[in-house]
């Protein structure tokens, strides 16, 4: 019954900005060790809200979690700073990319691996991520401010593979997007989860 057991249990959470805006009330959800899971919203709806609670980034913009509580496997989350999160297995691949546009995609790489893990960057970080991204391979020594919205998403989820999570929250992949390029990106997610059994979270827009 292992595989079906939780990695993340999110417990009828409350959250509110500038402690006068409530965003979130009474959400609960769980992801299955080793599955996907997609929570679907409009625009403004709290997705992005939620992943911010699961990750511990709520407090950089003046917001909290005021009722509930986040459990990844099996711990609660409450007071562990974000970078702890990541090193016991969250990553949170955020809206936007935030890739560092005046770097190479491999320097962007070297930078992910020093500050998710602490240790220079090795040829086999660098293979793990052109294995699904090989896209990136072909323009590694390239800026990465001047690769397609597409490729930024690769660059994003490939520095999420860098710190071998157990658990990746994954904000609007999608956004902005071809069709093309969205089956693409989400074949990719799919092995990532088949292969390496990495549990996922995303959230999207619906229509
Ligand atoms: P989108 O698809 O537009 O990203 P979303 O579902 O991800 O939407 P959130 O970004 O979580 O929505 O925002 C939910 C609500 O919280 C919105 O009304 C937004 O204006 C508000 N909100 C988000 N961040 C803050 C903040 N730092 N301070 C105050 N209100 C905020």
């Amino acid at each position: 019954m292992d595989s079906v057991s939780p990695i993340l249990e999110v417990n009828n959470i409350e959250v509110v900005y500038n402690k006068a805006i409530q965003v979130l009330r009474g959400l609960s959800l769980s992801v299955p060790k080793g599955q996907i899971v997609a929570l679907l919203g409009s625009n403004g709806a709290g997705k992005s809200t939620t992943l911010k609670a699961i990750s511990n980034l709520l407090e950089l913009q003046d917001g909290a979690l005021t009722r509930g509580d986040i459990r990844f496997d099996g711990r609660d989350t409450r007071g562990q700073p974000p970078h702890a999160l990541v090193r016991s297995g969250v990553f949170h691949v955020m809206e936007g990319r935030h890739v560092f546009e005046d770097l190479t995609i491999e320097e962007n790489l070297v930078a992910a691996t020093y500050a998710l893990t602490g240790r220079r960057a090795s040829q086999a970080d660098f293979d793990l991520v052109y294995e699904y991204f090989p896209r990136l391979h072909e323009r590694r020594k390239g800026l990465a401010g001047y690769l397609s919205g597409g490729e930024q998403q690769m660059l994003a989820i490939g520095r999420a593979l860098i710190a071998d999570p157990q658990l990746i929250l994954l904000d609007e992949p999608s956004l902005g997007l071809s069709p093309v390029l969205v089956e693409t990106i989400f074949e990719i997610i799919a092995r990532i989860n088949a292969e390496r059994g990495v549990s996922m979270l995303l959230v999207e827009q619906n229509a």
